[in-house]
């Protein structure tokens, strides 16, 4: 294994240093042990000295060596007392063996005691510019437990300090969906919650897992971004809603008229304007519908109806739909699972069944086959449309669900498109916590796939249905 350049792994140009003057193999051990002796062999021989003048030649060298020893205790005793309270005692200048142990002390000392005001500035600048942040941080431990937060946690969060500090954050954010979302442990997207502290205020809470078993909770207000898509759907909404009587009246009118073009009727010539007014009006209200269909499904997630649907008859009564829209130009073939049922919004999954088939009724050309199935793959539950139709670009494909996207305008137009069905599509499927895969060639054909988690797969609890349907060719 390489050892890391850079990063919190790698060693600093102050570990580099040290480690480099560290004593290793070489350590010139030899020597200190021969200044040593040489040391000891001089007070021995002085200590002989002086006792051949008394004639104790022996009993000289022996006091020498003891008061050497001696000597050596006291520098012992004086290096215990330091290391036991640096502050009051201190390490003279003696020179020898024991003054080097001293100077190497002292310095060792010194840089730790800069490596600490380094690392205390760099916590307090830290704490600093993530106090200043807008966005609560809350620092967990290993089982969730709080160990740092910064002011907008404490003022997003109503946390306290010191009482809070060591606490297991499901126990002070109880929300169904934070606890949820906390014991999963899957934190690749972020999740909503109240304010524990005002009940008005909506919460997203992000969790980045970092270090050893660490976390950082990232807690943000979005009560204004939710309270202006809010605002921006109503007015959506309210104008459709509101546009739709006048529309009514207009067909209503626009009918009638088209009734007298006919044969010599009152207003034969004009029929031709007429029927385009009228054909002008049904897309207009077709259009309003879906938007109003759209805002509504935005603001539907949280509120969606949650019930068993009977999938393979919604995919059945749909079918009849498309098969009214292609008038007998396409082949219809399905594969159902009969005892394959979900749990959600009926008016949500049909919005999305019917949009796939008459998308894949209007891009096909008479003559195509239109294949449906609705069965389980790898413990998900799939709905697929597969048409031969015209199929999409591979760059139109990520861009589809768009509002008001079209590969093709006129084409979308002419056939009743009002480039909302996909939009629809998506976010009835967000309700159900779904994806749409999208799987298109050019001139072949295209597959649009819905993919349902686990969750949403419900039991069945009456008779089952056939568990395959098929038309055999049956226009
Ligand atoms: P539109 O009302 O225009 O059909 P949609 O949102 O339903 O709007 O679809 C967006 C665009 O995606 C369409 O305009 C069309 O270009 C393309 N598209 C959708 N379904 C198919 C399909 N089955 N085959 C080919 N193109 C498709």
């Amino acid at each position: 294994m390489t050892q890391p350049t850079t990063g919190p792994g790698a060693p600093s140009d102050e570990q580099q240093a040290e480690s480099a003057s560290r004593p290793g193999d070489d350590f010139p051990s030899a020597e200190l042990w021969w200044r040593g002796i040489a040391k000891l062999a001089t007070v021995a021989a002085a200590g002989t000295g002086a006792g051949l003048i008394f004639a104790r030649p022996a009993l000289g060298a022996l006091l020498a060596i003891l008061a050497y020893g001696l000597l050596q205790l006291r520098q012992l005793i004086r290096l215990r007392a330091w290391l036991h309270a640096p502050k009051r005692y201190f390490l003279p200048d003696i020179g020898g063996l024991w003054g080097e142990v001293f100077d190497l002390l002292i310095d060792l000392q010194r840089k730790n005691r800069k490596r600490k005001k380094k690392l205390s500035l760099m916590l307090a600048e830290f704490q600093a510019s993530t106090a200043a942040l807008p966005d609560g941080a809350v620092v967990l431990g290993e089982r969730g437990e709080i160990s740092w937060f910064n002011t907008a946690a404490r003022q997003l969060l109503g946390l306290r300090a010191p009482q809070d500090l060591g606490i297991r954050v499901p126990n002070l954010i109880r929300h169904p969906s934070f606890t949820e979302f906390f014991e999963k442990g899957d934190f690749e997207h972020e999740t909503e919650a109240p304010s524990p502290l005002n009940r008005n205020r909506l919460l997203s809470l992000r969790i980045i897992p970092y270090g050893n078993e660490q976390k950082l909770l990232i807690v943000r207000d979005i009560s204004e971004r939710r309270q202006l898509e809010a605002a921006r759907r109503d007015f959506v909404a309210n104008a459709s809603h509101e546009l739709r009587t006048p529309l009514t009246v207009l067909r209503g009118y626009l009918d009638l008229m088209d009734m007298d073009t006919h044969g010599s009727g009152p207003l034969a010539s004009w029929r031709s304007p007429v029927q385009e007014m009228r054909n002008q009006a049904l897309r207009m209200e077709a259009l309003v519908n879906d938007m109003l269909k759209l805002a509504r499904l935005e603001g539907e997630r949280a509120h969606m109806r949650e019930e068993v649907l009977q999938v393979p008859m919604l995919v059945a009564r749909a079918v009849e739909e498309a098969r009214a829209v292609s008038k007998g130009q396409h082949r219809f073939e399905q594969q159902v699972a009969a005892d394959l049922l979900l749990l959600g919004g009926e008016t949500e999954l049909y919005s999305v069944i019917i949009n796939l088939l008459t998308n894949a009724v209007r891009y096909t050309p008479s003559g195509g086959v239109i294949r449906v199935s609705w069965e389980r793959r790898h413990g998900n539950a799939c709905f697929a449309v597969a048409d031969t139709g015209i199929g999409i670009a591979a760059e139109d494909i990520p861009r589809l669900t768009e509002r008001f996207y079209r590969v093709d305008v006129g084409r979308s137009r002419a056939s009743g498109g009002t480039g909302l069905g996909l939009s629809i599509v998506k976010h009835a499927l967000e309700c159900f916590d779904a994806t749409l895969e999208i799987e298109s060639e050019l001139g072949v054909g295209s597959t649009f796939i819905c993919v349902f988690p686990p969750h949403r797969i419900a039991e069945p609890s009456g008779d089952a249905l056939p568990a395959a349907l098929s038309d055999g060719g049956k226009p």
